[in-house]
């Protein structure tokens, strides 16, 4: 390694067509130049590594150059130019406030400023880091900074825009810096790689480009790193090996295993990770972003926020066929929940163990499983206590008005007949099955427990927010609504029945409003579907199912009628909610809870 030129030096850029990832401010820079209006100060704010030196010293260059090209970038051949270039340009100064902030070190440049330029029309001052100064030195500055002589221009850089005074900002030309682009730092690399006649996987540039985090002097460093240990050849595999970045497939299986349900192979494939190194935390917080990116492939518009290479990006677009958007969403809350968590949590592994374990039974109802929770969620509702219990509490949170709340539920029935409410009830519910409308793209887990109902009410099962009401309900002893007709009705005559429902229950102001913003559809004759835009709405629609069908069958004199809930285009999935998952659904209700929440402090352990 004989003369080794660090290529964060050896490929910084030297004029501003080089310069990546910035282009609107090298734009305005330029025109500034080709129109001579130039500042006497400059603010360059950003984060380290984005080019806020490289671009202050191109400047310079650039307005010293005594031939131009029609581009308006410096020559590279004049006598300042080839100064520049050599680093031997005394039109150049740089002060690197973090070392050098006393206010002597102020009064040195000061006294510099007065000393006009030999070769060139500009004495340009870089000062790095400049709120580091001193206030003292910043004092000493500003007067300078206020009056400078004609050939001068400061530049000042900083990391951190908010430190700086008013005073400094308001005479300064101020230019923020973005952060760099994933593609942007992965085509520059791809250039580096082939001009060092270095063979380079594309995927392992963009791993080296996504690490940078948007710092092109650190993806170089990245890059130099990894040739001295891999050489010639960069490879995917040796990339992540040293950079110490978990693999992509390993999230592609643990997904794997979520949506089998296998959550004993999602356990193993966590130790794994924890035994190769990495912190639990790490790999949690991966995870969310992995499944923000399956989300991101489900939207033709969205897979361009997808920053990954072109390889691991067809993986993506296959898996995330295999997810419905709704475990999408869950999935991301969870782990980024968990995320949250992880600081405090006392058992960090099992935290995120039961992270784990929750994103496995998202999909529960996903038909081959092996998950215990699923066959719990059988039982309980086989055996109704337990389940009740918890589930008139929150039916009772959510919604403490709710009619069907006040009611006692248990020992309602199976029935054949008519009758009191509860029967109706059941009515409807049989009729959905009947028509089986939505039974069949759902899992079978919730059929099959119908029949063995007994001792569970419906009231009791709609209750439950988190039921889907028309499945539990499959399987119910039929009762019907034999004393209706068969009356044919259209649109608006459904219309002014619906309405006169909504009506019905204004007193009820918030399921008032839903009705009335949420208008039947004619699926096909006798079956309308009414289109919501979240799981809670449609919870809440569902557990009035029954009055609704009620007064609609009876107004319309039609017991043929039959409603069903889905959320906006999407296949609905029942799910088995989390306390914390519930709760948001009742803050995205009633945004008030969570003021109370938040207002209390409470939170779940
Ligand atoms: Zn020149």
């Amino acid at each position: 390694m004989d003369n080794y030129i660090v290529s964060a030096r050896k490929y910084r850029p030297d004029n501003f067509e080089s310069v990546v990832g910035q282009d609107s401010i090298t734009q305005t820079l330029k025109n500034s130049i080709k129109s001579n209006q130039l500042a006497q100060a400059y603010l360059f704010c950003g984060p380290r590594g984005v080019g806020k030196t490289t671009c202050a010293r191109i400047f310079a260059k650039t307005i010293n150059c005594s031939n131009l090209n029609d581009e308006f970038e410096a020559c590279n051949e004049c006598e300042s130019c080839v100064s520049f270039n050599s680093m031997r340009s005394l039109n150049i100064h740089e002060l690197d406030a973090a070392s050098n902030n006393s206010v002597d070190d102020i009064r040195n440049l000061i006294d510099q400023v007065r000393i006009p330029p030999q070769i060139g029309s500009y004495s340009v001052y870089i000062i790095d880091e400049v709120h580091m100064l001193s206030s003292a030195a910043f004092n000493a500055f500003l007067k300078t900074l206020e009056e400078p002589p004609k050939h001068v221009i400061f530049i000042l850089a900083t990391t951190e825009k908010h430190k700086i005074l008013p005073t400094i900002l308001s005479r300064c030309q101020i230019f923020d810096f973005n952060r760099i682009g994933v593609e942007d730092i992965r085509d520059r690399l791809e250039f580096v790689a082939n001009k060092e006649n270095i063979e380079a996987e594309h995927d392992a540039l963009h791993i080296i480009a996504q690490k940078a985090d948007g710092a092109m002097r650190d993806a170089l460093s990245i890059f130099d790193q990894i040739v001295s240990f891999s050489g010639k050849h960069i490879t995917y595999e040796s990339t992540i090996k040293n950079l110490n970045v978990l693999d992509y497939d390993v999230y592609f299986n643990v997904t794997d295993a979520f949506l089998t349900g296998n959550y004993p192979q999602a356990l193993l494939l966590f130790d794994d990770v924890l035994k190769k190194g990495f912190e639990a935390n790490y790999f949690i917080s991966g995870l969310a972003s992995h499944f923000r990116d399956l989300l991101m492939c489900k939207e033709p518009g969205t897979t361009d926020l997808l920053e990954v290479g072109n390889k691991i990006k067809q993986n993506y677009l296959e898996h995330s066929q295999k997810c419905s958007v709704s475990f999408l969403f869950k999935a991301i809350e969870i782990a980024n929940q968990a995320d949250l968590s992880y600081k405090t949590s006392h058992n960090k592994r099992l935290l995120i163990e039961l992270a784990l374990l929750n994103i496995c039974n998202l999909e529960d109802n996903a038909i081959t499983k092996n998950s215990e929770v699923q066959v719990e969620v059988k039982k309980q509702k086989k055996e109704v206590k337990p389940v009740e219990q918890k589930q008139e509490v929150q039916a009772k949170e959510e919604n403490p008005s709710e009619q069907i709340t006040e009611k006692p539920v248990k020992e309602e029935i199976i029935v054949e007949e008519e009758v009191p409410q509860k029967v109706e009830a059941k009515e409807d519910k049989k009729e959905i099955k009947e028509e089986d409308i939505e039974v069949k793209e759902k899992p079978s887990s919730y059929k099959t427990n119908s029949t063995g109902i007994s001792g569970i009410s419906i009231k009791e099962l709609a209750k439950s927010s988190d039921k889907n009401i028309e499945l539990d309900e499959s399987g119910e002893p039929k009762v019907s609504y034999k004393h209706l007709g068969q009356d044919e009705y259209n649109d608006e005559k459904l219309n002014y029945v619906w309405t006169k429902y909504a009506e019905s229950l204004r007193a009820n102001t918030r399921l008032y409003s839903f009705l009335m913003a949420h208008k039947p559809e004619k699926k096909e004759e006798n079956l309308f579907v009414v289109t919501v835009e979240s799981q809670a709405i449609k919870n809440k629609l569902e557990s009035d199912m029954n009055e609704t069908l009620k007064f609609i069958k009876t107004e319309l004199n039609n017991r043929d009628f039959m409603l069903k809930y889905i959320i906006g285009e999407t296949e609905v999935k029942k799910e088995f909610k989390s306390d914390q998952e519930k709760l948001e659904d009742m803050i995205k209700e009633n945004p008030e809870v969570g003021k109370l929440k938040d207002q209390l402090n409470l939170d779940f352990e």
